[in-house]
C-alpha cells in the first residue's frame, strides 16, 4: 500500500477529512485535479456545529484570528431570525469558504500533509485489500480506503456506476457577490409580478469596508447554467425589481446555479465513500452544503483510522452511511422547503405567497425560530445508536462542560474518545483501551458520559452499558 486512504478532492469535504485522518495518525494522500486551490466565491459561512468540531480540534481560535467574521443568528428562506431566540454558544459565523480552505490547507501543510494537485482521478478498481486509483497525469496510487470528495459531479460516483437519484434542475438564477447602493436593509427578499425576484444577504465587508452582498437574482428564459452572467443583465435585473433605486456598483463574481436536489443511495460501497457534495447536492441555502461536507468528514475520519488502526469492530464503518445519510436527506427537505418559501421559480402563485405570509408569521414566534435555529446549526442532529431511547444525551453533540481548568471539547483535541467519569467509578474499565479513550475524573459537576472523538454522545445512565458501548465504538481490548 503506499497510503492508508487517499482522499480525492480538497474543497472543505477533503481537507477537513485529511486534517481528521492526520489527527488520528493515520498515512493519507489528499489529491486535487486543479493545479491551484480555487479562489471563487461560494458557502459563506459556517455553523455552530462545525464551529463545535473546530473548537473541539483546536482550530477555532487559529481560523477566527486571521480576519473579521461576524455571527450571524441565521435564517430560513430569508426569513431572519433574532440572535436571543437562537443561542447557541458558538453562533454562526460568516466566514468564506476560500477563507476555510485556505486555513485548512496551510494548517495541513504546518504538519507535512501537502495537497497533490494536477492529480485528476479517471480510474477506480478496489479488490479485498485496497483500493487502486489512476490518474490523468501518469499516477497510480494504492491505498486501504479511497473517499471520493471530489464534489457534485465527482467522477469516482460515475466510475462507482453510483446511484444519485433525485431531482435535475429545473431552472437557473443567477448567484454573485456584488457591491450595491440603494440596497436598504442588509437581508431581504423581493418579487415582480411579472417573474423577477431578487435575495440579499450579507457577505461582511471589502478591503475597504464597503459592504459586500450575495446578490440571488431569478427571472423569465433564464439562460441555461453554463452561460456566463454579465453586469448588463445584473443591471437589467435589478432595474426590473427595485427600478432606479438600487444600482451595481461592483460585481466581483457571478455565476448560474440550479435547484438540482439529488442524494447518492449509498455512502459506502465496499473499500470507497462518498462525502460532501459527492453524496448530496441541493440549492446552496444557508452554507448547509459546506458544512454537512465537513461534518460528513468529522463522522468518518475518526471510523477510517480505527479502520486502518486495526482496531475498528465489525460494523463501525457502515454506521458512516447510518448516521450521515439521514442528515443529508433531512437537509435536501429543508432545502426543499426553502425554496418553495422563496418562491426560487418567481410563479408568484397565490397559493406559496399565502403560504410564505402565514410561515413570516410563525416565525415571528421564538419557539419556531428556535426550531429553525437548531436545524440549520447542526445542533439538533442526533445519530440513530444504541441506547438512544434510554438517555436524552445519547446520539447527540456532547455539551461543552467545564472540568476544573479544562473544558470537555478540549480533552477531544487528541481525537480520541473521553470518558467522563466524575466519580472515579470507571477507571478499570477506561483503562482497557488506553490509545483509543482517555478518561477525565477531574471534579466534573456531571453524570457519566462517553463520547467519541467527533464530538457525539454514545454512552451515558446505564453503568452495565458501558463495556458494550465501549467495545461497540472503540473495539475489543488489544490482547
Ligand atoms: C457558485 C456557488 C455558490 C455556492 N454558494 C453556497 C452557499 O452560499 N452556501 C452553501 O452552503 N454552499 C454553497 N455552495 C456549495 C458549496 O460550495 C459546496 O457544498 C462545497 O464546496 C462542497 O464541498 P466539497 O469539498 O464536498 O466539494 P468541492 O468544494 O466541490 O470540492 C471538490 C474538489 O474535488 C476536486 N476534484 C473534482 N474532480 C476531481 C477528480 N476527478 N480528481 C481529483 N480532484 C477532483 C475539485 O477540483 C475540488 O477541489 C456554492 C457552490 C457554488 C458553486
Amino acid at each position: 500500500m503506499d497510503t492508508g486512504v487517499l482522499v480525492v478532492g480538497a474543497g472543505p469535504t477533503g481537507l477537513t477529512l485529511t486534517n481528521e485522518l492526520r489527527v488520528a495518525g493515520v498515512p493519507a494522500v489528499l489529491v486535487d485535479k486543479l493545479p491551484r486551490r480555487s479562489e471563487l466565491s461560494r458557502a459563506g459561512g459556517v455553523q455552530s456545529r462545525t464551529l463545535t468540531a473546530l473548537d473541539q480540534r483546536g482550530l477555532l481560535e487559529p481560523l477566527l484570528a486571521t480576519g473579521n467574521y461576524p455571527t450571524s443568528a441565521g435564517h430560513f428562506a430569508g426569513i431572519g431570525f433574532s440572535p436571543a431566540n437562537t443561542a447557541h454558544r458558538l453562533p454562526w459565523r460568516s466566514v468564506p469558504q476560500v477563507e476555510i480552505e485556505g486555513f485548512f490547507e496551510r494548517h495541513l501543510a504546518a504538519h507535512g500533509v501537502h495537497v497533490r494537485r494536477d492529480h485528476e482521478l479517471t480510474g477506480l478498481g478496489q479488490d479485498t485489500d485496497g483500493v487502486t486509483a489512476t490518474f490523468a497525469n501518469g499516477a497510480v496510487v494504492r491505498a486501504r480506503y479511497l473517499v471520493a470528495a471530489d464534489g457534485a459531479h465527482s467522477v469516482v460516483r460515475s466510475l462507482l456506476g453510483a446511484g444519485f437519484p433525485g431531482r435535475p434542475g429545473t431552472s437557473t438564477v443567477i448567484a454573485a457577490d456584488v457591491r450595491l447602493s440603494g440596497a436598504g436593509e442588509p437581508m431581504s427578499h423581493t418579487w415582480t409580478d411579472d417573474g423577477y425576484w431578487v435575495a440579499l444577504y450579507p457577505l461582511g465587508t471589502d478591503a475597504r469596508g464597503r459592504p459586500l452582498r450575495r446578490l440571488v437574482l431569478g427571472g423569465p428564459d433564464a439562460p441555461a447554467r453554463d452561460v456566463p452572467v454579465t453586469e448588463d443583465e445584473i443591471r437589467g435585473g435589478l432595474k426590473e425589481v427595485f427600478g432606479s433605486a438600487v444600482e451595481l456598483l461592483e460585481l466581483r463574481y457571478g455565476r448560474r446555479i440550479t435547484n438540482a436536489a439529488r442524494q447518492a443511495e449509498r455512502y459506502r460501497h465496499g473499500r470507497v465513500f462518498l462525502a460532501g457534495d459527492a453524496a448530496h447536492v441541493h440549492l446552496p441555502l444557508g452554507a448547509q452544503g459546506m458544512n454537512t461536507g465537513m461534518q460528513d468528514a468529522l463522522n468518518l475520519g475518526w471510523k477510517l483510522g480505527a479502520a486502518v488502526h486495526g482496531w475498528a469492530p465489525a460494523g463501525l464503518l457502515d454506521t458512516y452511511h447510518a448516521e450521515r445519510h439521514p442528515v443529508g436527506a433531512a437537509v435536501l427537505r429543508n432545502v426543499q422547503a426553502q425554496s418553495l418559501l422563496m418562491d426560487w421559480a418567481g410563479t408568484r402563485d397565490p397559493d406559496v405567497v399565502a403560504t410564505r405570509e402565514l410561515f413570516v408569521a410563525l416565525a415571528e414566534l421564538p419557539e419556531v425560530q428556535r426550531h429553525l435555529g437548531d436545524l440549520l446549526s447542526g445542533m439538533a442532529i442526533r445519530y440513530e445508536m444504541p441506547g438512544i431511547e434510554a438517555h436524552p444525551s445519547i446520539g447527540r453533540p456532547a455539551p461543552d462542560l467545564r472540568l476544573g481548568e479544562v473544558r470537555l471539547h478540549e480533552l477531544l483535541r487528541p481525537g480520541r474518545g473521553v470518558l467522563l467519569d466524575p466519580d472515579d467509578a470507571f477507571a478499570e474499565v477506561a483503562g482497557r483501551r488506553p490509545d483509543r479513550v482517555d478518561r477525565a475524573g477531574v471534579g466534573a459537576a456531571t453524570e457519566p458520559l462517553l463520547v467519541r472523538p467527533d464530538g457525539y454522545v454514545c454512552w451515558a445512565g446505564d453503568p452495565d452499558e458501558l463495556e458494550p458501548a465501549l467495545a461497540r465504538w472503540f473495539g475489543e481490548p488489544r490482547g
